[in-house]
């Protein structure tokens, strides 16, 4: 193909609209939709999966792609934690510097990651190549704008749908004793605890995040970056570090590492993975703890409301039994039923 042609095929390629999303169909939204002619930014990438169509039209590409991206984003994090406990540069941005990550620990996350990815995802994974058809793929590239609004739409009901199921596995006993509590068995985590789940909780949490971009009838491209986006920020949630650039820094109603670092500090607190809306309006939600240990005002307060409720719920159940009793703080208590590495 000669330069000319070759530039105008891609000009028809850029300019060849005519699919309306979901987003673009709701009565009002219709100034999102593009007129033919409107130039979509998305397209040369698109071009370049297109290209690789045998191989990324096969139901085992998204899976595959994240089991490889999961690797990449937790590796550089374990170096750090295992060669660099004397960068002073990272470690001051550490949650629990009295807690730092040991080659025990991540050793025994990553045989029970192994472990769950070849006994129970592979399979699964298999099946899906057997009797699952091709993905169909379109010949152009999602507008930015869906691109975007889809994929936060998507986090949105896959962090409700996480929120539901978490807090009932940890208000149900036995939900929590035999599924949820094994990912609960580390206080400090950090990057490879993010899959140290029971079986049932990774096919779960791999389902929800497979299943919500289908909702909004999501483009492949941005079904598949939700995969390994929802992926990404589940790493962060765990890595156990409080970075200046980090979400929770400067996007509204985002709870992201900090929180989650105290919900494994403090189990029955902080249950939305993502954000916190649900945790501020159910009354769960508690402050983080910061870079370097760092305990903020808020904090603080927290801590010493919730000693006083417990010490006048133990002084009413004594009144009541007749008998001294000794309250176990929150971790105390999930510890009763777990077999915790730190
Ligand atoms: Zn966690
Ligand atoms: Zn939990």
């Amino acid at each position: 193909m000669g330069a000319n042609a070759e530039m105008w095929y891609y000009w028809n390629r850029f300019w060849e609209l005519k699919d309306v999303s979901f987003i673009q169909s709701i009565p009002g939204m219709e100034i999102f939709r593009p007129a033919p002619g409107v130039f979509r930014i998305l397209q040369p990438l698109w071009e370049i999966a297109l290209g690789l169509e045998n191989y990324v039209k096969s139901p085992l590409f998204p899976i595959v792609l994240s089991m490889c991206l999961y690797v990449v984003m937790v590796m550089p994090w374990v170096y750090i934690d295992m060669y660099g406990r004397e960068w002073k540069w990272i470690q001051k941005y550490k949650i629990q510097p009295d807690k730092p990550a040991t080659w025990a620990g991540i050793r025994k996350a990553m045989l029970l990651t192994l472990w769950n990815h070849l006994l129970y995802l592979l399979p699964i994974s298999v099946a899906q190549w057997v009797w699952t058809p091709d993905t169909v793929l379109p010949k152009i590239a999602p507008t930015l704008w869906d691109f975007c609004v889809n994929q936060y739409l998507a986090l949105a009901v896959f962090d409700f749908e996480y929120y539901i199921w978490h807090f009932s596995h940890h208000k149900v006993r036995f939900l929590y004793k035999h599924v949820h509590g094994v990912h609960h068995q580390y206080h400090a985590p950090h990057s490879w605890v993010t899959q140290y789940l029971h079986p049932w909780e990774l096919i779960a949490v791999g389902t929800f995040a497979t299943t919500s971009p289908w909702i909004f009838s999501s483009h492949p491209m941005t079904h598949w970056s939700f995969m390994q986006f929802s992926m990404l920020i589940s790493v962060e949630a765990h890595i156990g570090y409080d970075l200046p650039l980090m979400p929770h820094n400067w996007a509204p109603f985002w709870g992201g590492g900090i929180k989650h670092d105290m919900h494994h500090q403090k189990p029955l607190t902080n249950f939305q993975p993502f954000f916190n809306w649900f945790d501020r309006l159910m009354g769960t939600e508690c402050p983080g703890q910061r870079a370097g240990g760092y305990k903020p005002p808020e904090l603080l307060d927290w801590e010493k409301k919730h000693a006083e409720l417990r010490l006048l719920k133990r002084k009413e159940l004594e009144s009541k039994s007749g008998l001294l009793l000794n309250l176990l703080d929150d971790q105390a208590e999930e510890d009763l039923i777990l077999d915790p590495v730190n």
